[in-house]
């Protein structure tokens, strides 16, 4: 596939639009963002009672014309990877089926606040946004889900977090792809 320009070179997630929450609320009736959300906690329930696939924890990503592109559910039971949360399935699942890593345009809705790995992932893939259910808060005293100290270690002074990090080792070698990388007449951003 011949690779388009990008149109603005440079581009990265922290460079999307903002599209404020009044506008995405705008976008269609009430009961539709319900029926959207309703059936994130349906794939909630699936996961955590029904199949126990893993966490109560599911969600969908509806594209603006209001079509449901995907669903996703909690499988990191089921499949052995802890990878594997309602908002990363649902939005793997919609890439696959639109045909693009990009979902600008599409809204998740999660029946829980997302961890900071789905947080990152809304962001790698330019959503317009992302409407949960429950808290951060309430999946803790409620589920016994924890992601509240993960955005801890994000806050925290690297050399105290309780994964070891050792930076810079075999550095130039890596720089050295990069080089490769940009190289490339074909480099594309992400
Ligand atoms: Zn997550």
């Amino acid at each position: 596939m011949k690779p388009t320009p990008d149109p603005a070179p440079g581009r990265v997630p922290s460079q999307k639009s903002f599209i404020a929450p009044a506008e995405i609320l705008a976008r269609f009736p009430a009961e539709q963002h319900r029926v959207f959300m309703r059936r994130a906690i349906a794939n909630a329930r699936r996961a955590g009672v029904l199949d126990k696939s893993g966490g109560a924890f599911g969600a969908v990503v509806v594209d603006s014309s209001g079509t449901v592109l995907a669903d996703g559910w909690n499988q990191v039971i089921a499949r052995n990877d802890p990878t594997w949360h309602g908002e990363m399935h649902a939005i793997r699942e919609a890439c696959r089926h639109v045909g693009s890593p990009k979902l600008e345009g599409c809204v998740l809705y999660t029946s829980a606040a997302p961890c900071p790995m789905c947080f990152s992932a809304a962001y790698w893939t330019h959503l317009d946004a992302v409407i949960s259910a429950s808290t951060v808060e309430d999946a803790k005293q409620h589920g016994n889900f924890d992601d509240s100290f993960i955005y801890a270690q994000l806050a925290a002074d690297p050399a105290k977090r309780p994964i070891a990090e050792i930076h810079e080792f075999l550095r130039d070698e890596a720089i050295e792809v990069w080089r490769e990388y940009a190289a490339r007449s074909d480099a594309v951003e992400y």
